[in-house]
């Protein structure tokens, strides 16, 4: 029998329990992340001005749980516009948010951190492009001074125009240049840019750092047609280590800027913590079974 060990550490993110970062929000989703047998817990920075960074921090301690951090920008505040104010606007945002990473404890800020989540009307400028290069590229300068990773996080069509597939992020990453900016696959938007769930993996490889688990519909793991098993034998085939963090909206809870931006008008679940221990075991189940020769 092979051993069955693990390495991926196993989040959720935290719209499956809370919709604010206010402090009782906050601590609600980090002992309900620990009872349902997660090793990390995301939390969304796009609306975030009531979090307690160091009451967060220790609480995430005491629960030995690891954090990430992710967020994309807003229409008035996008590095990949052509306006210098705009880009400006989004450039603060994003340090402001690695420094908010960095001092909760984690290592990892990833998201749509090249453009506002939403509709564009337009495909993306190259003056627009060069300034998503240069924020990024000082934006990664500043992480490895802290030790940390960016994530690109690769969107649909309809939440971004800068990256919608593993190849575009590819050559963003390579624009950009800098060793600590690694890809972001995220299997509900993967199944509507890519070819299949498998060769996006392959291509990436190891410079695959985070990934997000969540289904077409983004509801119950298993219960809509994505090919989970195909994804998790091409993670196996890389050999990831990296985090897999599920992720899941409802209308049953609500961020108010992130579940707009992201179209969240359906109700697909109302029990997050039933939701987030199925998840748990049909995301270890997977690894387990891939553990198999
Ligand atoms: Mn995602």
């Amino acid at each position: 029998m092979p051993t069955l060990t693990r390495t991926n550490p196993i989040g959720v993110h935290a719209l499956v329990w809370v919709g604010d970062t206010s402090p009782a929000s906050v601590e609600r989703a980090i002992t309900q992340t620990k009872d349902a047998g997660f090793d990390l817990l995301e939390l969304s920075l796009h609306d975030s001005a009531s979090l307690d960074t160091a009451a967060a921090r220790k609480s995430l301690e005491a629960a030995g749980l690891g954090v990430a951090c992710s967020r994309g920008l807003a229409f008035d505040a996008d590095v990949s516009s052509a306006d210098p104010a705009v880009v400006a606007r989004g450039e603060a945002l994003l340090q402001e948010s690695l420094a908010t990473t960095h001092d909760l404890g984690g290592t990892h800020l990833t998201g749509a951190l090249y453009s506002a989540l939403g509709k564009y009307g337009q495909p993306l400028s190259s003056a627009g492009r060069a300034n998503v290069v240069s924020v990024l590229r000082e934006l990664a300068r500043e992480g490895q001074r802290r030790g940390m990773t960016l994530g690109l996080e690769i969107c649909n069509r309809y939440e971004t125009n800068v990256i919608n597939t593993a190849h575009d992020a590819l050559v963003l990453a390579d624009d950009i240049g800098e060793d600590n900016v690694l890809i972001h696959l995220d299997t509900y938007h993967m199944n509507i840019e890519e070819d299949d769930l498998v060769r996006p993996v392959h291509e990436v490889g190891d410079r695959l750092g985070y990934v997000h688990i969540g289904e077409n519909h983004r509801g119950y793991l298993g219960s809509g047609h994505l090919d989970f098993t195909s994804f998790f034998h091409a993670l196996a085939d890389i050999g990831y280590g990296g985090p897999i963090t599920f992720e899941s909206f409802s209308s049953a809870v609500v961020m108010r800027g992130l579940s707009n931006d992201l179209a969240i008008w359906r109700n697909l679940w109302s029990d997050g913590a039933d939701l987030a221990r199925h998840a748990h075991g049909y995301i270890t189940g997977q690894l387990a079974a891939n553990h198999h020769p």
